[in-house]
This record gives C-alpha cells, sequence and structure tokens, in this order.
C-alpha cells in the first residue's frame, strides 16, 4: 500500500524506475512549482521493480503534463489524490504529439533557424516508440 500521509489534494507518481526521478521532475518543470510541496523517494522498495523513485506532489492533477509524462515513461501509475485518499489511477500513454520536449537535432532543420518555433513531434511508429520531427521529419527514436 503506498503511504500518502501528508497529502490531502495531490498526485503520486508511482513506479517511476529508480533513479529517474529528478530527469522526471525537471522535464516536468515541478522545479518551477513555487507553492505547492514536492517530495521526491528514491530507491523505495518495489515488489514488481525492486527498487523504485517516487514523486508526490501537492496539488490538482493540472500541475502535471501528462503527455510529457507518457513520452517519458508510460509504465509510470498516476495516483490522484483527494481527502488523503486515492480516488483516481490514470494510466499513461505515448502522446501522438509532443511540444517541447525533445529538440531537433537537424542542422537544417527550420527550428534551428527560426528560435522562436515551438518543437514538435508527433508519434511516427507506436512499436519502436519513434517520433519524427513535424517540419523536417528528422527521426528521434527513444532510447530506452
Ligand atoms: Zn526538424
Amino acid at each position: 500500500m503506498l503511504n500518502i500521509s501528508g497529502l490531502q489534494e495531490g498526485v503520486v507518481l508511482d513506479h517511476i524506475q529508480a533513479g529517474k526521478s529528478l530527469d522526471i521532475y525537471y522535464h516536468l518543470g515541478l522545479d518551477r512549482l513555487t507553492d505547492c510541496q514536492v517530495a521526491i523517494i528514491k530507491n523505495a522498495r518495489s515488489n514488481k521493480m525492486g527498487r523504485k523513485d517516487i514523486i508526490k506532489v501537492e496539488g490538482p492533477i493540472d500541475n502535471i503534463d501528462l503527455d510529457v509524462l507518457g513520452y517519458i515513461d508510460h509504465n509510470i501509475t498516476v495516483n490522484v489524490i483527494r481527502d488523503n485518499k486515492i480516488t483516481e489511477k490514470k494510466a499513461l500513454k505515448l502522446p501522438k504529439k509532443i511540444t517541447n520536449v525533445i529538440r531537433c537535432k537537424n542542422p537544417r532543420c527550420i527550428t534551428s533557424i527560426e528560435q522562436e518555433l515551438p518543437h514538435i513531434f508527433y508519434l511516427a511508429d507506436e512499436k519502436t516508440e519513434t517520433y519524427r520531427c513535424m517540419y523536417c521529419e528528422e527521426k528521434y527514436g527513444k532510447s530506452k
């Protein structure tokens, strides 16, 4: 049973691969949340995974970009907490489109020239988790 004590309303990200919690913390921009508590638990014991990381974020689910999270690792469990209870578990999936999460590395891509353009990638192949740049089709394979 996940210990959610001290969290009246919030989100618990469970089953994060051990060692990945800080990456996720920064990718989700949790360092920019100034008025809610964030707790990171590293190397928690897990029956399923051996060791895992957990992130607890106080406040509404809107604080978390589920597309970004789904892109990073869709095996993470998202628990929504209300009144000290888990009220909902959300399943993550690979997002169809991601904006400003990864950057196109093609030097001839328009995003290299026009700095203000958002970096938009779309899911080109779900099996291999391959994304392609919306502008130049440059491939971005997820390293696993
Ligand atoms: Zn590109």
